[in-house]
């Protein structure tokens, strides 16, 4: 993001939560059959950090994955490596090569430094198709840029004994306007302008699929066409933060000010949460200022709906290294167990409220 030395937090705080993965590289490879429900959308967050380069952590992005297909949500660095650590546990959705079409919130670095290996990794790996890329005014100019920057390497992949293929590198970038943005079998999927400071251009995405409506919010303070999009969805997915001031960097203040423009206090979600009655909310990029941990933001979150919290929260911040938490306060240590990913499915009439987090949850399903 701009201003990057004192504002490391900034949009850094824009992180986390979610749900995602780990796994890493032990995981043994299994068959899509054997762990993708046909039709059922499933969600993997392959990372919930933010600007400041948190080890355990890595940059946002969500994949949504709608029979078989995955349809990225934001780059964050470690973006192409996580989904290759997803595909290796089991997700094949997200086999590099396979990684086709992205659609970008908004152009902050902490949502897009992974662009450059989503753009060139698949190629390597042997993609072949253009990258489809759908996102704010500016996209196309930075994609452009990025395959300006790594022109010479793409002249001797392509030129040299490497022997790489003359389109996978390419991207068909698309500058999108409020409204449907994408059809296909699989899904609908429409970009509604959300507010997030002086960002003339920032987008959340609601997905449409046979069986679910999953909607995003990207980094937005709070805004109504999130309640509109969502309109009684099955998940929410809502960035978040709580706590007061910042750094020690930055005058509470001001911090403050900043972070009300940008982004969405935990008793704000809560009531727009229930606005929007989303029957399951995921909060992700979630940042915890001062002395705030999780739970409190979660209280804050469930005491602003106002007695009317009808749905679970669920929040897992994503950790290699360590446990992760839901909700309730309870621990699931997935993260020492590997070649698990942690996700959540949704679907196979399975109702949403049920939430498993590894890769037993599509075989529970019967899948
Ligand atoms: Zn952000
Ligand atoms: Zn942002």
């Amino acid at each position: 993001m701009s201003q990057m030395s004192s504002r490391v937090l900034g949009c850094f705080l824009c992180l986390l939560a979610g749900v995602v993965f780990l796994a890493l590289a032990h995981g043994q490879r299994k068959t899509a059959a054997a762990s993708e429900p046909a039709t059922s959308p499933s969600i993997v967050f392959l990372g919930t950090g933010m600007p400041r380069p948190q080890p355990d952590h890595l940059g946002p992005s969500t994949a949504i994955i709608v029979n078989g297909k995955a349809y990225l949500v934001d780059a964050g660095v470690g973006v192409v490596r996580q989904a290759s650590a997803a595909y290796m546990v089991g997700t094949s959705a997200l086999k590099v090569e396979d990684l086709r079409v992205a659609f970008i919130t908004h152009l902050h670095s902490d949502h897009t430094l992974g662009l450059p290996d989503l753009i060139f990794t698949p190629w390597v790996m042997g993609r072949t198709a253009p990258l489809e890329l759908y996102g704010p005014t500016g996209i196309k100019k930075m994609a452009e840029n990025i395959i300006k920057a790594y022109e010479q390497d793409i002249r001797i992949r392509i030129n040299g004994l490497e022997g790489a293929n003359r389109t996978g590198y390419k991207v068909n970038a698309h500058e999108i306007n409020p409204g449907v943005v994408y059809q296909d079998t699989n899904v609908k999927v429409t970009a509604f302008l959300v507010e997030h400071g002086s960002w003339p251009k920032a987008y959340g995405y609601r997905f449409e699929t046979a069986h679910k409506t999953v909607v995003i919010s990207g980094d937005t303070r709070p805004s109504k066409s999130v309640i509109d999009a969502c309109n009684g969805c099955d998940v929410l997915i809502h960035e978040v933060y709580s706590g007061y001031g910042g750094t020690s960097q930055k005058n509470p203040e001001e911090w403050m000010k900043y972070m009300a423009a940008f982004h969405t206090s935990a008793e704000e979600l809560g009531i727009l949460a229930t606005q929007a009655r989303a029957k399951k909310l995921i909060v992700t990029h979630y940042v915890s200022l001062g002395s705030s941990d999780q739970t409190e933001m979660v209280n804050l979150i469930k005491k602003a709906s106002l007695g009317r919290w009808s749905w679970p929260v669920t929040w897992m911040s994503l950790s290699r290294n360590s446990a992760v938490s839901n909700a309730s306060g309870n621990v699931d240590n997935v993260a020492s167990q590997p070649g698990k990913i942690l996700r959540a499915c949704c679907g196979g009439g399975t109702p949403l409220e049920r939430w498993e987090f590894d890769l037993k949850c599509a075989s529970a399903q019967g899948a």
